[in-house]
């Protein structure tokens, strides 16, 4: 069985949860004896290593790990920078850097590109494919057809791109 960490209180159900550094929480009501959550954990040990074996290939970003936050918004900025002067498709109106949890990119009808500050600290395979993507909605507001076709046109591999992209998650 995996090791777990118990928190009580006064709750109705257990709940199990795996936390990204792999330790396992149960939250218990107060009065439910250890044998009883030992057994619902056993109950759910599959589950447990499938989330375990997904996790191992996570990484996560997290601020001032290697830089500050304002560090990597200025890393990020100028990789944008950068990249825009060898961009030859349609230019956006404006580009903002903006620390962001679970979005790597967005753009709006009005032409304005936001990107996630974590986005410089990506490999640089991956920082392309999020100024690319981005950048085709700039002719493609949605992702329909034409806008993948678009960014397939600039990167042949953006699947697998993406794919890859999936595996880091940020931690703010
Ligand atoms: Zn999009």
């Amino acid at each position: 069985m995996p090791d777990y960490v118990i928190q009580r209180s006064k709750r109705r159900s257990i709940s199990l949860t795996v936390r990204p550094d792999g330790m396992v929480i149960v939250k218990a009501p107060l009065n439910v004896p250890v044998r009883t959550i030992d057994g619902f954990v056993e109950s759910k040990k599959n589950w447990i290593s499938s989330v375990l074996e997904r996790n191992a290939d996570r990484i996560v970003l997290k601020e001032s790990v290697p830089y500050s936050l304002a560090e990597l918004s200025e890393k990020t900025k100028s990789r944008i920078d950068d990249f825009m002067l060898n961009y030859p498709g349609k230019m956006p109106n404006a580009i903002k850097v903006r620390p962001r949890k679970s979005v790597w990119g967005t753009c709006n009808s009005k032409g304005t590109i936001s990107i996630n500050s974590f986005a410089g600290a990506l490999p640089d395979e991956l920082f392309e494919y999020i100024m690319i993507h981005e950048l085709s909605h700039l002719e493609v507001l949605n992702h329909n057809k034409y806008f993948w076709n678009l960014v397939s046109y600039y990167l042949p591999d953006w699947k697998e791109r993406r794919t890859k992209l999936r595996r880091y998650s940020i931690d703010i």
